[in-house]
């Protein structure tokens, strides 16, 4: 059976076969993307199909514990808390919260839900996290988000990649094989496997300061255009704003951001000059952004200045160069089309646009005027929740934000406040276990749907395996919720072919344009990238050849002026860079319940240098407390040299008292209202040592319960309550 990893948006093709421990074994397909490679997170993703405490039966709190429940009752309750909810607030008392792992038919259905069944404004997902910079920046300047606008094959013929902010030897290997050929620059505060690779090949390791790398682009910007780098025939030809972006970077000369940022002037020169000659004699170039310059409060005017610094050399829409983002989640682009961000409808249309109104309540069959308008963004969205005018019942599908939204306890505190928290997940995730109602669904072998990869091609996710136990699929479960709360049963089919026919007529027309992207073509195995808007239409692989997709053609230049995205204290002397594990996905739900990557990254860590190490009085493997201004984290240390001493990095995969999310600084992007994730300021102090069993004590910050996974999970069919526990109600805290 042909289908694709359940992680990252490489979406490396797969074929399973039955048996094995977990039903299926995974191997690798001879596929464009992955070329007949996978990670060791597509290798051992059948364990997840059989984790011990898979969900199989809904859960239903009641006396303060989650207890096993039919199907008939967990719906009830849900669509009872709902109306609830919705009599006492209104529409907007009712909350949605999507993810960017979901299928393109269960984050189309769940917008429909949202706007139809809720007529809530208030929905959103977790890819506002990871996808909203790069997608704002990319709207801006060329009037499309498409994370790539070419395909991944076409890196094979590069001769100079520059990777700002990120680091595909770790978050997608089977990457780095289109990339042998290529010249690496990397920018990265630390150097990371992708900059080691870097380096091994003669290379450069852009080195800045954590936050600094808008100042970087500014000071590559000023070389490009003082050194006759720039492509003076395509700025005239393809973009509008060049004089503005002149100005901005003639104040960034290379010692300037040297001062400012720590990379070397020598280095600034030497990269512009890599790329502008690579450019000027013919051979491929391209930029490729990444979470480490795009999570953070100045993310959209980073990745900007990366784009200015793309067309300027003239290299979107040439053959053979381009800009890129690359997308983190498994289907982190087809997540953010159809409409399960608080300001969209399917095909990518504006929510506040009168003719996208129009054309979608046309195909949803109803009254324009009764679709709600643009909702709160994620974070915001979160921490209105339970408060006075915020919602006060929340849908979780596909998401975990106990432990993947910023900031961390603020979100568990806004959670423990509703009224009625409705989660559906594979897993019981750290989200789940505070829910009051638990819906077990299907997961990637056991459904069909399609996915959008991070080159905006579409893929097939076919069933291998039936699912175990009562689980159902989430399309089933957006049904029947949406049947109980009065709406006609035909308006929300559970047929994920149906459901995807019909997103693409709503998407027909708009700039994600689905129509021509039959599910008989993807079953024929045609590699179809979107807009493909009729049947007999090849795709688009490379977008803006000609023209971009502004109503003149042009791209546009932001000339982005730089400000520090964080910046430390006597207090909080250290960045903390928040990141990510080759062995660990996103929050951890899933790939910490695979033992091989369990045993690989088993907790949470800081990577200190040793000098930094010492000052604070610890040594490799202690336990440390991670002190930020709003929150702290304990982390094992790992003494690392390769350091800047003024940085330590965690990874934000692991759960309770180890979240980096606690740590997170509470700013937002001002266009695409995306957190300071990656960066924030903290100092180190050392935590008591380990006790006696080896277990790590806690400060006692946090009374949180099941710091790693789901213990209770042995309990639940009849559970009496954890010894100790009481009548505490585990959710709200209250006894
Ligand atoms: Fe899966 Fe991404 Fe690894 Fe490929 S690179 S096997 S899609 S996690």
């Amino acid at each position: 059976m042909d289908t694709h990893c359940p992680y990252c948006a490489l979406q490396c093709a797969t074929v399973l076969t039955p048996g094995g421990p977990h039903g299926v074994d995974v191997g690798p397909r001879d596929f464009p993307v992955n070329r007949g490679g996978l990670c060791r997170k597509g290798w051992t993703a059948p364990a997840v199909l059989t984790a011990p405490d898979r969900l199989t039966t809904p859960l239903v709190r009641e006396g303060g514990r989650l207890r096993p429940a039919s199907w008939e009752h967990a719906l009830s309750v849900a669509a009872g808390g709902i109306r609830a909810a919705r009599e006492a607030g209104g529409p907007d008392a009712v909350a949605v919260f999507g993810g960017g792992g979901l299928t393109n038919e269960k984050a189309y259905q769940l917008g429909k839900f949202a706007r139809v069944a809720l007529g809530t404004s208030q929905i959103d997902y977790n890819g506002r996290f990871c996808m909203s910079s790069a997608a704002a920046a990319g709207l801006r300047a060329f009037g499309v988000d498409r994370g790539l606008p070419f395909p991944v094959a076409d890196l094979s013929g590069a001769e100079v990649v520059l990777l700002a902010g990120a680091n595909p030897a770790e978050t997608m290997p089977p990457l780095l094989g289109h990339l042998t050929g290529a010249q690496l620059v990397v920018l990265d505060p630390r150097r990371s496997a992708t900059a080691r690779l870097a380096l091994e090949r003669g290379g450069v390791h852009l080195r800045g300061t954590p936050g600094s790398d808008l100042a970087v682009a500014l000071g590559l910007l000023h070389v490009v255009f003082a050194e006759g780098w720039w492509d003076r025939e395509y700025a005239a030809a393809r973009t509008t704003g060049l004089e503005r972006v002149r100005r901005a970077a003639a104040a960034w000369w290379p010692e300037r951001v040297e001062r400012v940022t720590g990379v070397g002037a020598a280095e600034l020169r030497r990269t512009a000059a890599l790329l502008g000659r690579a450019r000027r004699d013919g051979g491929g170039v391209y930029v490729l952004t990444g979470r480490g310059v795009e999570q953070h409060s100045t993310g959209t005017a980073t990745v900007g200045a990366f784009i200015d610094l793309a067309l300027a050399l003239g290299l979107p829409g040439r053959p053979g160069s381009g800009y890129g983002c690359l997308t983190g989640q498994g289907n982190g682009q087809g997540g953010r089309e159809h409409g399960q961000k608080s300001d969209q409808l399917p095909g990518y249309r504006r929510l506040d646009d009168p003719a996208a109104r129009a054309h979608v309540a046309s195909v949803w069959g109803v009254d324009p005027a009764s679709l709600p308008g643009p909702g709160r963004s994620a974070t915001e969205l979160l921490d209105s929740l339970g408060t006075d005018g915020g919602p006060r019942a929340l849908l979780v599908f596909g998401s975990n934000p106990v432990v993947s939204a910023p900031p961390a306890h603020r979100v568990e505190e806004r959670l423990r406040a509703l009224d009625l928290l409705v989660v559906a997940d594979v897993v019981p995730s750290e989200t789940a276990l505070l829910a009051d109602v638990v819906l077990p669904v299907t997961q990637w072998a056991e459904e069909e749907g399609t996915m959008t990869n991070l080159e905006g091609r579409v893929l097939r996710r076919r069933r291998a395996l039936p699912p175990p136990g009562a689980v159902r699929s989430d399309l089933e479960v957006l049904r029947d919720l949406a049947v109980r709360l009065g709406q006609p049963r035909e308006r929300f089919p559970a047929d994920p072919r149906a459901v995807y026919d019909e997103l693409r007529a709503a998407s027909a027309g708009g700039p994600a344009d689905y129509r021509g992207i039959t599910w008989e073509r993807l079953d024929a195995g045609e590699a179809l990238h979107w807009p493909c808007p009729g049947p007999a239409h090849p795709g688009t692989p490379r977008l803006f050849t000609d023209r971009f997709a502004h109503p003149d053609g042009r791209a546009r230049f932001a000339a982005a002026e730089y400000s520090p995205a964080v910046r430390t204290s006597p207090a909080h002397p250290l960045y903390a860079l928040i990141g990510r594990v080759l062995a660990q996905y996103q929050s951890g739900a899933q790939t910490r319940r695979v033992p091989e990557l369990a045993a690989a990254e088993p907790e949470g860590f800081v990577e200190v240098h040793p000098d930094t190490a010492a000052r604070a009085g610890l040594a490799d493997g202690d336990r440390a407390r991670v002190v930020a201004r709003d929150g702290t984290a304990l982390a094992t240390v790992r003494v690392d040299d390769t350091l800047r001493p003024d940085t330590v990095f965690l990874p934000f995969h692991f759960p309770g008292e180890e979240r980096a999310n606690l740590l997170t600084e509470p700013r937002l992007d001002p266009v695409s209202r995306m957190p300071e994730l990656k960066v924030c300021a903290v100092r180190l102090e050392p935590l008591r040592a380990r006790g006696p069993s080896g277990a790590p004590e806690s400060a006692g910050a946090w009374d949180f319960p099941d710091a790693r996974g789901f213990p209770d999970a042995r309990e639940l069919p009849g559970a009496a309550g954890r010894p100790g526990a009481g009548a505490r109600d585990e959710r709200t805290g209250r006894t």
